[in-house]
């Protein structure tokens, strides 16, 4: 039996964009991850367009939009969010980011 041993991308000389790249998503038709606009509505520092490494929230016409489906599950906007206006959850069956690096 072969055994690989997972290295860090760093220790590969590989950048961060060129690893987060490689993965794949099986997105879950239903999305793991809702945001209240009406929250987002009254939110000033909108912590999230900044801190999500995928950049799945962004400013258009002055409303924060959302989509789950490049998602790296990692929890962070849940925990940075002013209003709590973030409803998280692992998407269903298995589904989501699969890591390839
Ligand atoms: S930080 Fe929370 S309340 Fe503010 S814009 Fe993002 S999801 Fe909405
Ligand atoms: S869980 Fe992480 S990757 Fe997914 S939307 Fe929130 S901050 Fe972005």
């Amino acid at each position: 039996m072969s055994r690989v041993t997972p290295q860090h991308p760093a220790a590969l000389g590989t950048r961060l964009e060129d690893a987060l790249n490689a993965d794949v998503w099986d997105v879950d038709d239903s999305p793991h991850i809702k945001v209240d606009a009406e929250k987002c509505a009254g939110c000033k520092t909108r912590p999230c367009i900044t801190i999500c490494p995928a950049n799945t929230f962004v400013l258009l016409e002055g409303k924060v939009l959302h989509s789950y489906e490049g998602c790296l599950e990692c929890g962070t906007c849940r925990v940075v969010c002013p209003k709590a206006a973030i409803t998280w959850s692992y998407p269903l069956s298995g589904r989501g980011v699969q890591y390839r690096f």
